[in-house]
């Protein structure tokens, strides 16, 4: 062996290299799932490798290969102890709720009996079982404010943000625990409930007269610089992006090989892209093109919290390189979310009703290979009882009105 393992955290680069040239090396590590070993001098990665270190970063892996003399020298990402912080506390028992966000990952991934048909085994990833918002967003929350502290050196004091409420929540629990205020501005056409949601957490609401929360970017820009507030922006900080490369899309890979998964696709809605982003780009590398990506979009017209159409504009969906976009409306969305209620008994938010949606579609098309399938569910169905209500006032699954 012409190389020695050191831990990640004891290296550091030479200057931050560009995140494109991060992505660039982590997609050959991915892809080849053996790393190049790296040259260092007292704790410091040469320049030339600086990317690759940066790359091992991004995935998670506790340790570094690092070269020895003069040859060429290449490690196995198994070596490198790539899933080592991805196993819950033992006890669960956590002291603190930062704690609890990080140390219960990864979030569950279930088996959906009622979506399997012969050979497709079809699971979900449960990102309701996350603290702060119930959803995939804690991620991104905790990651925007930990990124904020880590360049500066200290919390923000104020922070403004756009949301469709589940960022909004993520952020009100950092807001807590590290002590900032925040204004959370949410789009006119989102459930009511979310101003009590977000107040109750400490949030400022500001409803503005949009119906999508991209439509608001520059407004919430402008008045943050104004009253000298943070705006993290979830839609172009690539900590976004990045904490879904890291966390989600590693644990699904973690989660398949403890399975024993043929991971033949992927599906999951699209609101800033981050998650299916950084699925796709992990998995599609990772899997040699094998695992397929589809994203799923509100049909055109339609409108379902938390996703969007693609053509709004998204900062990192080509890292994704979707296979298939979907469109869903509303109402398939909450039908699916009634199915899937009253047959694995899990109420589950509407953009994962949508996601389970389009995944039929693919099912009934006939397209799909013998294997499996996992469905990224972002949150639960407790946020939106209006638009469930009114579907089932509307004569939609079954109703409300009960005989007599
Ligand atoms: N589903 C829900 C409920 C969401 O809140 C969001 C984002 O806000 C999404 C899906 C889309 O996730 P992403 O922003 O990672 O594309």
């Amino acid at each position: 062996m012409d190389y020695i393992l050191k831990p990640v955290e004891a290296l550091r680069s030479p200057e931050k290299p560009p995140l494109g040239e991060v992505l660039d090396e982590l997609a050959r590590i991915l892809r080849e799932w053996r790393v190049k070993a790296i040259r260092e001098a007292n704790g410091i990665a040469a320049r030339d490798d600086a990317a690759r270190l940066e790359a091992l970063r991004l995935l998670g892996a506790r340790l570094a290969p690092i070269a020895l003399g003069g040859g060429e020298a290449w490690a196995d990402v198994d070596e490198l102890d790539p899933y080592w912080d991805l196993t819950p506390r033992p006890g669960r028992v956590y002291h603190g709720a930062l704690d609890l966000l990080t140390g219960e990952w990864p979030t569950p991934l279930v088996r959906l009996r009622s979506l399997s048909r012969g050979g497709v085994r079809v699971w979900a990833k449960l990102e309701a079982f996350n603290p702060f918002s119930w959803s995939v967003k804690d991620r991104v929350g905790w990651a925007l404010a930990a990124g904020y502290i880590e360049e500066e050196g200290r919390p923000p004091r104020l922070v403004y943000e756009a949301t469709s409420t589940n960022t909004g929540m993520a952020l009100a629990g950092m807001a807590a625990i590290y002590g900032f205020k925040l204004r959370a501005y949410i789009p006119a056409s989102i459930q009511r409930a979310s101003d009590t949601l977000l107040a109750a957490m400490g949030a400022e609401v500001v409803r503005l007269p949009y119906s999508l929360t991209v439509e608001s970017l520059d407004l919430v820009r402008r008045e943050a610089e104004r009253d000298g507030a943070v705006n993290l922006d979830q839609f172009n900080n690539d900590r976004n992006l990045m904490v879904h490369i890291r966390y989600t899309a590693r644990e699904i890979d973690y989660q398949a090989r403890t399975a024993g998964l043929r991971l033949r696709g992927i599906i999951g809605g699209i609101g800033t892209s981050g998650h299916m982003s950084a699925i796709g780009f992990y998995h599609k590398h990772r899997s040699r093109g094998e695992t397929r990506i589809y994203c799923v979009q509100p049909a055109p017209g339609e409108k379902i919290p938390g996703i969007r159409r693609v053509e709004t504009g998204m900062k990192w969906i080509g890292l994704a390189k979707p296979d298939r976009i979907v469109d869903v409306t509303k109402s398939e969305a909450v039908e699916a979310v009634l199915s899937v209620a009253r047959r694995e008994g899990l109420l589950v938010g509407l953009s994962s009703g949508a996601a389970t949606a389009g995944f039929l579609k693919l099912l009934e098309e006939g397209l799909l290979e013998d294997g499996d399938y996992i469905i990224v569910y972002p949150d639960n169905g407790l946020k939106y009882v209006e638009q469930i209500k009114a579907h089932l006032e509307g004569g939609g699954g079954g109703g409300l009105h009960h005989q007599g």
